[in-house]
């Protein structure tokens, strides 16, 4: 870790906090509180001690935020040249880098995640600015064969504000995510972080700023999804929504956005598949799996929560993994462990929760299965990397999404029924194949209902690949150039000579 990032962690051992994080709202570039002065806290998961608070949006707020996003939509940034655009997103990216350091740090703070991770966080969304600053001059339209007489053509043109809803497992990628392509593409903004972690979104804001970005484009209203939020999804002046969260949640987005005929991006839960078949590599597969499942401890959408495993390499791979998850040591985010805490204690005890009932029903914990207490993680939010094995499909351990560090494992005899296994639950966000046959790699790839599929290495991919669920993980696509089409309206435009 560098000096600064060592800086960084002794000051917060010292004091409990750290000097200068934002606690605003940031409308219209200026910092201001809510308009009724309520605060909130915000809570480090690994101590679960609180050590800042911040501005909680009411209504009111929400409502000033996009109306700023709407006037800047319409005066500056849709007049503002596209390469100009990319200009000021492409600075962003430099300066982000530039202070990686600080955001990694108060990123693993507010999450919970090693810091190992939050910088990983950190290096995604500064290639997120990255792509989206080169794309932003390259958004071009069609020209249509109407024949002698004609000339048709067509233009992609910004929808206008757009609303950003941001969960708790991945603030700043998730945030940025977003509002990379909204903005490359001469949208407006108005982000509403999650109320567990409103910090660097907020860092963003000064980021943006100083790399030119005009007044009232880029907005940070936190506060409750109850309150802030739903304003925010209500409000008619938004023209679209970006989700990720829960899917009860995501359904009440989509009611509001249909009252106001505004579309949507829906990123929601996930159960995805990770199939391992008998001549797959078991060190890479067991590798994969392990931290398909364990990473930011499992509280990824895509994470692959379920493994759908061959008979006759089910015992051995999955001994591979229980040894594997058994050198995994929980910590403070800031001494940087390689197995971080959960986010909130709701979280951690409806975690615990599913293992409760799982127990009583007679399935296997084949490691794990407990929140932890120890000198590590002290009164942090633990919960140890659980294997639950040779799961029946139609348990809620296979069908429901936890969003923690638990694999549920499903023993298949044969290809058609690791695809019936694979496709078993309502969700269809991800999944993961390992074998060494590539034509059982296709056959798969074809077969199982997913937004992203990767074959031997779980995680593989980034900002240039399109990224979705089908069924109940969602509507639409993030990443890639296609997120640049949820923030653009087609208009054809035919003249006649
Ligand atoms: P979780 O239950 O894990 O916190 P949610 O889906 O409820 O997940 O939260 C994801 C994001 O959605 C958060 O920023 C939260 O504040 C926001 N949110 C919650 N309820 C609403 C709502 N009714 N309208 C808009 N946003 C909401």
């Amino acid at each position: 870790m560098s000096q600064q990032i060592d800086q960084l962690v002794a000051e917060y051992k010292n004091t409990g906090s750290l000097k200068g994080l934002p606690s605003k709202l940031y409308i219209d570039g200026n910092w201001s509180d809510a308009h009724n002065g309520q605060t909130m806290d915000t809570l480090d998961p690994s101590s679960g001690k609180v050590f800042a608070s911040f501005s909680a949006a009411q209504k009111k707020d929400v409502d000033l935020a996009v109306e700023a996003a709407s006037s800047a939509f319409h005066n500056v940034w849709k007049l503002t040249k596209a390469s100009r655009r990319g200009e000021i997103l492409s600075r962003a990216a430099d300066l982000l880098e530039q202070q990686a350091d600080r955001f990694c740090v108060v990123e693993a703070l507010d999450s919970g995640k090693p810091l190992a991770e939050a910088q990983g966080d950190i290096a995604s969304s500064v290639s997120a600015l990255r792509y989206y600053a080169g794309c932003a001059d390259k958004i071009q339209g069609d020209s249509f064969p109407l024949g002698e007489g004609n000339y048709s053509f067509s233009t992609l043109e910004a929808v206008g504000v757009t609303a950003h809803i941001i969960p708790w497992n991945y603030p700043l990628a998730t945030t940025i995510r977003g509002v990379a392509p909204a903005l490359a593409a001469g949208c407006t903004a108005v982000v509403k972080p999650a109320e567990q972690t409103p910090l660097t979104a907020l860092m963003l804001a000064e980021v943006l700023r100083s790399a030119g970005l005009p007044d009232g484009v880029y907005n940070v209203v936190n506060g409750t999804g109850a309150e802030a939020g739903s304003a925010l999804v209500n409000h008619p002046k938004v023209q679209h929504v970006t989700f990720t969260g829960s899917v009860d949640t995501g359904v009440l987005v989509m009611q509001a956005a249909a009252r106001n005929i505004t579309s949507v991006t829906l990123e929601l839960g996930g159960k995805s598949p990770i199939v391992a078949l008998a001549d797959c590599d078991i060190e890479k597969t067991a590798e994969g799996v392990l931290w398909a499942i364990f990473y930011n401890a499992g509280q990824i959408c895509s994470a692959g929560s379920r493994l759908v495993v061959s008979r006759e390499i089910h015992r051995q791979l999955v001994d591979k993994i229980v040894e594997k998850a058994a050198a995994l040591k929980p910590g403070h985010s800031l001494d940087n462990p390689n197995f971080g805490a959960i986010n909130s204690k709701a979280q951690l005890d409806k975690i615990a929760g599913f293992i409760d009932r799982a127990r009583a029903r007679g399935i296997k914990v084949a490691c794990g299965g407990n929140k932890m207490h120890s000198a590590e993680t002290a009164d942090g939010w633990f919960f140890e990397p659980t294997i639950m094995d040779d799961v029946p499909m139609d348990d809620e351990l296979v069908q429901e999404e936890i969003f923690g560090p638990v694999l549920s494992v499903q023993v298949v005899d044969s290809l058609e029924q690791a695809i019936e296994a694979a496709n078993c639950t309502q969700f269809a966000l991800a999944a993961g194949i390992y074998t060494q046959n590539i034509s059982s790699a296709m056959q798969l790839s074809r077969a199982i209902d997913a937004g992203q599929i990767t074959v031997n290495d779980y995680w593989a991919g980034g900002i240039e690949v399109p990224f979705g669920g089908n069924r109940r993980s969602g509507i639409g696509r993030e990443k890639g150039l296609q997120a640049l089409r949820s923030y653009c309206a087609t208009k054809s435009i035919t003249l006649a000579f």
